[in-house]
């Protein structure tokens, strides 16, 4: 295909008014003022339209679009004990599915082309993954109550094993699998040193919840003598590439720590406000050097999975929180939304419009009124109309949404199925 006469917003927040871009298979082929000599396909008309890239959403739980709305107005520890743990009990294959489904389409609406997942029965969001056309680095949550198990005792390693042997790579890297313990406080430092050399072992990345709330924070530090950064270095969990949720509270020392490895932060500012759990200084945390992306977390504590919303929060609590109108300004928070998640995904050839990388595109459309006049586009996306303004979603050069449409999956059966299975679990 060929977007023609379209206005391009890079990684970076580069603005370019009027281009040709072209997408032979799965790549970007094609970035010029000029028609390109070769035929490219099907022609979309760029009048009144803008292309960014993809955004990548670096932390959530995608079918727990189930538990929408259902722990409301609780802190972390109770909202997690009392409401999640006690439903995610009775899920069921089915149900999950279903939930991976409707979380999907409601990322490829908004925007999203790839996200980072942490959950349970894997092998059912993999298949929404590999129906819907989206991309998505997949971790099978692991925790452990139970002193006396080792990681190999767990059925958790024993699906983790099965997900890379069936899935990492599949469909041309399309679906990727991560090793994901799931905190400090919900597994143990051996726990943790397991997951790191199953990580070793197949060159996979990993992704863990850190320091989230302070309870968790300083109660690591009084079971273990040091903080839950510290811990992960103590384990050998900072010598695979890595992605850690939250940090909102990471001392200075951590964040030496964290920039000493590859690690990214998701930055999941709406969720950390939602329960209650504070504010990650993330502007000081990108001094320090620091890469951040932005995750929205579940919709059980967000309750959206829409990354132009998740971007706005951040911008607008880096600005608030710091009383600098300059912090976070709209071409960095795009990179950070982009980019830099799609680099914390091990996917460096997604994440921004560039030759040869992956056509993971959205497009908008300027006509929205919270877009009009065009001054400062990507400021008016993030402040002004926010994801309605999404009128296209490319992944790996096909598309998978236009003007309202889902192309790859039946929109009305996914939200009946999953208000079924969400009805099935209530009985229960
Ligand atoms: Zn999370």
């Amino acid at each position: 295909m060929i977007f023609e006469n379209i206005a391009v917003l890079q990684a970076n927040g580069t603005y370019l008014p009027s281009c040709y871009v072209g997408v032979r298979g799965d790549r970007i082929a094609y970035i010029g003022e000029n028609p390109p000599a070769e035929d490219y396909g099907e022609r979309i008309n760029g009048k009144d339209r803008l292309l960014m890239p993809g955004m990548v959403n670096a932390h959530t739980h995608v079918a727990m679009t189930l538990l929408r709305g259902y722990g409301e107005d609780l802190p972390l520890q109770s909202w997690l004990f009392d409401r999640i743990f006690p439903f995610e009990d009775k899920l069921f294959s089915e149900a999950v599915y279903w939930g991976s489904l409707l979380g999907i389409a409601e990322m490829l609406k908004t925007g999203t082309t790839s996200f980072t997942d942490m959950y349970y029965f894997c092998d059912d969001t993999v298949r929404a993954v590999l129906e819907s056309g989206i991309k998505a680095n997949i971790g099978r949550g692991i925790s452990c109550f139970d002193p006396t198990k080792r990681l190999a005792d767990l059925p958790a390693y024993a699906e983790t094993r099965e997900l890379i042997t069936q899935y990492h790579g599949a469909e041309n890297g399309r679906v990727l699998v991560d090793v994901a313990p799931h905190a400090e406080y919900t597994t143990r430092p051996d726990l943790l040193q397991d997951a790191a050399s199953l990580a070793a072992e197949h060159g996979l990345r990993m992704h863990i919840h850190v320091s989230e709330t302070a309870s968790e924070h300083k109660e690591c530090v009084g079971r273990h003598g040091k903080t839950p950064t510290r811990l992960l270095e103590q384990v050998g969990m900072l010598r695979q590439p890595l992605t850690i949720a939250h940090g909102v509270w990471l001392t200075d020392d951590d964040v030496h720590c964290l920039t000493a490895h590859d690690v990214t932060l998701a930055h999941c500012a709406k969720s950390n406000l939602k329960l209650g759990s504070g504010i990650a200084p993330v502007v000081k945390f990108r001094e320090m050097g620091l890469p951040v992306a932005i995750g929205t977390d579940s919709a059980a504590s967000n309750n959206a999975l829409d990354m132009v919303d998740e971007m706005r929060m951040a911008a607008l609590l880096a600005k608030g929180s710091t009383r600098d109108a300059g912090a976070l300004p709209a071409g960095e928070m795009l990179f950070m939304g982009t980019r830099a998640g799609a680099l914390s995904q091990g996917r460096t050839d997604c994440g921004d419009i560039q030759i040869g990388y992956r056509a993971d595109l959205v497009m908008l459309d300027l006509t929205d009124l919270g877009l009009c006049p065009s001054h400062a586009p990507l400021s008016n996306l993030l402040y002004g109309a926010g994801s309605r303004a999404v009128c296209m979603t490319v992944i790996d050069g096909r598309t998978v949404y236009k003007n309202g449409e889902f192309l790859t999956l039946d929109i009305e059966r996914v939200r009946a199925e999953t208000q079924r299975a969400v009805d099935k679990i209530a009985a229960k």
